[in-house]
């Protein structure tokens, strides 16, 4: 049996965006019982997480430079709708992600420490520190001289690097949520919508070198299995 891979015109960040606030939207039920500890075994790499997904086909397409356009528009772009669907994503799970839960910022047995502004390495909850990269990237992808919308106006020498962090840190926020949330995220139907949002960034990040590969590699059990495109028995894909 052959099966054909959708038109490649038909789906957009704004269609996976719209996808999730849809979803995000029906789901009036929240999983009850409290926070568990921390989850010894990696659930989300359980064959039947890892295969849901909300688009089956090949998600690098999604992500190359398309011709016409400029690269820093394009980064810019994206990086902004990882911003959004990142939070998103975070705010379905953010009740239960809290002082007492999660006391550090963990993923995979690593601990993110907060350094402010002067450098300073600070201790910080999950959640604050959670709260700390969304302020500052909200801070950034608003700044018009860094992330300029209007006509003419000029990236920053500074932008790829603004950029490099940005990613690195929303990489932070997806590892917590799978490392912590992964559970609550089950509970909530949205492991398609996570792996989905997983995997696309990370084919990004991995196609304009943005995030230096020692620091996803906490994760490259995952990567490795949510990136590769799915088997063709297991695609969900209209037979003409
Ligand atoms: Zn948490």
């Amino acid at each position: 049996m052959h099966s054909q891979k959708p038109p490649k015109s038909g789906l957009s960040c704004k269609m996976v965006l719209q996808a999730v606030g849809k979803v995000l939207r029906k789901s009036k039920t929240k999983p009850n019982g409290k926070k568990p500890p921390a989850e010894e075994k990696k659930h989300y790499l359980e064959p039947e997480y890892t295969k849901v997904r909300v688009v089956d086909f090949d998600l690098k397409e999604l992500v190359v430079l398309p011709r016409e356009i400029d690269l820093n528009e394009w980064l810019a772009s994206n990086t902004t709708t990882f911003f959004n669907l990142i939070n998103l994503q975070y705010s379905t799970i953010s009740e239960f992600c809290t002082g007492d839960t999660c006391q550090s910022m963990t993923a995979c047995n690593t601990i993110y420490y907060w350094y402010d502004e002067r450098g300073k390495k600070t201790k910080c909850t999950a959640p604050q520190y959670v709260d700390f990269v969304m302020s500052m990237v909200q801070k950034l992808v608003t700044d018009e001289e860094i992330f300029p919308t209007k006509y003419g106006k000029e990236f920053p020498n500074s932008f790829e690097s603004l950029v490099k962090k940005i990613c690195r840190y929303l990489f932070h926020v997806l590892a917590h949520i799978y490392w912590a949330h992964f559970k609550e995220t089950v509970a909530l139907e949205l492991q398609g919508h996570l792996n989905t949002l997983y995997a696309h960034f990370i084919v990004f990040v991995r196609e304009f070198n943005l995030v230096d590969p020692k620091e996803t590699s906490i994760m490259d059990d995952l990567s490795d299995v949510v990136c590769a495109p799915l088997p063709a028995a297991q695609n969900h894909v209209t037979e003409r």
